[in-house]
């Protein structure tokens, strides 16, 4: 079967999905499919009274159904077989993420799609195996650290990786109790509606997952400001998360999970195996077209070897095909806007009128949508913007350096922190760069995530507060109730 489609011809779903159903709502942001740049659907806003809906259908869900005090073996199996639902209907769910974001859709279906399921059967694990812990006291005592679900976790997600970024939320929130209001990127909302239909259809009680459509300061803020909602987790920009912040400090105090932006470097050692550290820096910063949180957009070569890395990295990039997402030999994803692709050119311009060599690349590809072509800039200083800004797009740096001592300056960012990349064959120095990198993961002689959700991830600095995946995830969404019982 091909999994190609027709864009014109999909059916999208259409609403906020509310208490297990789609609640119409007049669309009012006009939105543009990044493959051809046409205007197929627009996308409502919910205002407080939506949100205050939301709220609500998931209290009484959460009521009705007793979810959080089901044994929890119960939300484990309704996770699963949500999981598998998600698999049997990969297809559609990847046609709905393809036809609006910027991931093609040969990527999707053992990507995305598998990968989420995998997670979302990874935290529904937890459901029955953490929990309340006895502690010592005296003998006329007994003390005991009970956990318990927030009730209601709001959640906000960005565009890049609408379907994981759904199930990094949704699954820990859960199977750790609680009931969900999510509200995905205005940019890609179709994938995250379907997965909370498809939720339903898996016998998970209908209102545990609520999904409202808006933007960032109309429903994000409903959504972050609401007092019926426990907990917030967030991911997306560092300067949505500070407005998250501040609304949350206006509004009343709740705790929040922060996943933010990041500039991430690579750092590659003269002794390193060259092919390798190429073909994993390329297919990076090539994913997605750059359009990710961990991109290692920032490489930062031993002087010795930089150019014939380079050479190797330069392949990869002019090698790419690029094509629509919807196209199954599309290989090379758009940028998500118009105005997006704007910024990423501005910054590459002004690298290059500030002295930069543009290697490759450099300008918007001649094709339709919102294709920019994979760049690769050097002769970059430390303080070009080029370097210090999250650019989200293909677009990478060089810088060269002869000791350790610099490659560990140079690496260093001074606000962000999420991911760095380390290349050498010296286990040593491995251990030893690794010890001294600012950054929430490292990954040695490879880069990016792989399928072991069992390592947490999130940012140091302003990359973020708390983590994703691994069990603190799932801790995340449980908070703790001290008690001491006078036998
Ligand atoms: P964004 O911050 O513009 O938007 C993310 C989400 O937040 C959207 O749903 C948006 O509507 C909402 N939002 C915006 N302003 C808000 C506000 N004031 N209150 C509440 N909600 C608000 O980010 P984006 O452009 O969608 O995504 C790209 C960014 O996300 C990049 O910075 C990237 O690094 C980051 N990201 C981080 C991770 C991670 O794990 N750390 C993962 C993916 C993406």
């Amino acid at each position: 079967m091909t999994l190609s489609f027709d864009p014109d011809s999909l059916e999208l779903p259409s609403g906020h999905f509310i208490e297990g159903r789609y609640v119409q709502a007049r669309g009012e942001m006009a939105m543009r499919r990044p493959s051809d740049g046409a205007v197929f659907a627009d996308c409502p806003v919910a205002g407080k009274d939506i949100v205050d809906q939301a709220v609500a259908a998931a209290s009484k869900a959460l009521k009705t159904s007793g979810w959080a005090t089901l044994r929890p073996r119960e939300r484990t199996k309704a996770l699963v077989r949500w999981a598998d639902l998600m698999e049997e209907e990969a297809v559609t769910l990847a046609r709905l993420e393809a036809v609006s974001s910027t991931r093609p859709i040969g990527q999707l279906i053992a990507g995305d799609v598998a990968i989420t399921a995998e997670q979302i059967r990874f935290f529904a694990e937890f459901a029955d195996k953490e929990g309340s812990e006895l502690v010592p006291t005296d003998g006329n005592s007994l003390g005991m650290i009970m956990t318990e679900p927030y009730g209601i976790v709001g959640a906000i997600t960005p565009w890049n990786f609408p379907i994981s970024m759904a199930g990094w939320k949704i699954g820990p929130a859960l199977a750790a109790g609680n009931a969900i209001v999510l509200k995905p990127s205005e940019m890609t909302p179709f994938s995250t509606l379907y997965m909370a239909e498809l939720a339903v259809r898996a016998g998970i009680p209908a209102g545990l997952i609520n999904i409202v459509l808006g933007d960032g300061p109309t429903t994000g803020a409903a959504i972050t400001g609401h007092p019926g909602i426990g907990k917030i987790s967030f991911t997306g920009s560092t300067g949505a998360g500070s407005a998250i912040m501040e609304n949350i400090a206006r509004t009343g105090v709740k705790p929040m999970t922060l996943e933010l932006g990041g500039k991430s470097p690579q750092v590659v050692f003269a002794d390193a195996d060259l092919d390798l550290a190429a073909e994993a820096i390329a297919r990076n910063i090539l994913s997605n077209a750059g359009q990710a949180c961990v991109a290692g957009s920032r490489l930062i070569a031993e002087r010795s070897i930089a150019e014939p890395l380079a050479e190797a990295i330069l392949i990869h990039m002019r090698n790419i095909k690029p094509g629509p997402t919807w196209d199954e030999q599309s290989q090379y994803s758009p940028i998500i806007s118009e105005r997006q692709i704007g910024r990423i050119d501005s910054l590459v311009q002004a690298a290059i009128n500030a002295g930069a060599e543009c290697l490759t690349g450099g300008s918007r590809l001649d094709h339709p949508g919102y294709f920019y072509a994979p760049t690769l800039l050097t002769g970059v200083d430390q303080a070009s913007p080029a370097v210090t800004e999250e650019i989200f797009g293909p677009v990478l740096t060089l810088q060269t350096f002869e000791t350790e001592e610099e490659a560990l300056l140079l690496a260093d960012h001074p606000t962000y922190g999420l991911a760095a990349g380390l290349f050498t064959r010296d286990l040593s120095r491995a251990v030893r760069v690794t010890r001294q990198l600012q950054a929430g993961t490292i990954w040695v002689n490879r880069y990016g995530r792989s399928r072991d959700h069992i390592l947490p991830t999130g940012g140091y600095k302003s990359s973020g507060i708390g983590k994703d995946l691994g069990r603190d995830a799932y801790l995340a969404n449980r908070r703790s109730k001290s008690v001491l019982i006078n036998i």
